[in-house]
């Protein structure tokens, strides 16, 4: 790494952030003069590049590919050359033009949009970032490219494309979509931004994202930044940003029944060869729904039930499994029994098959508590 390099930012206090060092000026110059000779200068919305159209783009390419968006771009603006044919369009129509771009609210927003900016702004697009934001479909990073791109004021983006070109520069560790990781982000980009040359600069960071910090392989022996950039000069691009946490583990419970007969014995089944515990014996299960008395009568059993046994929980590798063991005590067998039941005397453990870990500790605690000087 380069002596002088950005050092890993904490993402946690604003003091930590404070103290990097200040490339900022040399970055934007360096990012520059990289877009004059490599960024893309033949958007259809660059030429001429009005607020309306900036606007519109922004909307289109918030979930889409450019190269998808540039027929759809083209179509919309020459049907809808301004913001008041927009308007004053049907909805019906904006949809239709819309068609096959996904994510409709887009569209609706687009249209609703356009109303207001006819309706509040007199048809022009505001010019302070906090005022377009309170468009329909316009977030602080959408309201930034369209003041920058369309009328040259210092404001800092940050899309998708920008926050993993960012968080690999400064190493910036976590989820994006976290609030301290992206208030991290947010004053990174702020700090890069420059006072000159806005609309350039915006489009430079988002080539860059785009063709250059690309999600895998980035190529950073062709990036302008790379002699800065903390991921790259660890060899480690492809670990920033991080990724989103995994949703919680699903929490499953099952009711297990304890059935004793009157020689101390307990039911057990086998389980089908395949899936959980599979071949492996077992207590017969039921929904945790289903009143024990039910269920020991759904397995042929006449039996009542005497009490709750406490929750074993248990962890498999793709849920967490609650067991409920419920006691009962068997009054007669209704029904001939199957080839993969049998009776297992509880007070034996020498006698008990292959039983599932969770299992064995419950019936190990039942043994304890119903004749604690039994067999060990
Ligand atoms: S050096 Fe590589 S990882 Fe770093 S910003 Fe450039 S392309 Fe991205």
């Amino acid at each position: 790494m380069r002596d002088n390099a950005p050092m890993p930012i904490q993402n946690s206090t604003t003091d930590a952030v404070l103290a990097e060092p200040d490339f900022s000026g040399e970055l934007s110059n360096q990012l520059l003069n990289w877009f004059d000779q490599h960024g893309r200068h033949d958007l259809p919305w660059q030429q001429p590049r009005t607020a309306y159209r900036v606007w519109l783009s922004e909307i289109m390419l918030q979930q889409t590919q450019v190269a998808t968006v540039i027929p759809y771009f083209q179509r919309f603006v020459q049907q809808f050359p301004d913001v008041q044919s927009l308007a004053a369009a049907p909805q019906d129509d904006v949809l239709a033009l819309w068609a096959g771009l996904g994510y409709y609210a887009r569209a609706r927003n687009l249209h609703k949009a356009a109303q207001l900016v006819v309706r509040q702004h007199s048809g022009e697009f505001p010019r302070v970032v906090e005022e377009l934001e309170a468009l329909p479909g316009i977030g602080r990073s959408t309201a930034a490219a369209i003041t920058a791109q369309a009328y040259g004021v210092r404001a800092a983006i940050l899309d998708g494309n920008v926050k993993r070109v960012l968080a690999r520069m400064y190493a910036v560790p976590g989820w994006p979509g976290e609030s301290a990781v992206a208030k991290t982000l947010w004053h990174h980009a702020e700090t890069l931004t420059p006072d000159k040359r806005l609309a350039d600069y915006t489009q430079a960071i988002m080539d860059l994202g785009a063709t250059v910090c690309t999600r895998t392989k980035p190529r950073c022996l062709r990036c302008p930044w790379q002699s800065h950039c903390v991921a790259s000069q660890a060899g480690q691009p492809e670990l920033y940003p991080g990724k989103k946490p995994k949703k919680a583990r699903p929490q499953k419970a099952v009711q297990m029944l304890v059935v004793l007969n009157e020689r101390g014995e307990l039911l057990l089944e086998k389980r089908p060869p395949t899936g959980i515990w599979g071949g492996l014996w077992c207590l017969p299960e039921a929904a945790v729904s289903i009143a024990p008395d039910d269920a020991a009568g759904q397995l042929g059993l006449q039996a009542e039930f005497q009490r709750a046994l406490p929750t074993v929980p248990h962890a498999f590798s793709h849920y967490d499994l609650d067991i409920e063991p419920k006691q009962l005590t068997l009054k007669s067998i209704v029904a001939v029994q199957e080839a993969d039941q049998r009776w297992l005397p509880l007070q034996q453990p020498s006698q008990w098959p292959g039983l599932p870990a969770p299992v064995k500790k419950l019936l190990q605690a039942l043994r304890q508590s119903e004749h604690p000087a039994g067999e060990n």
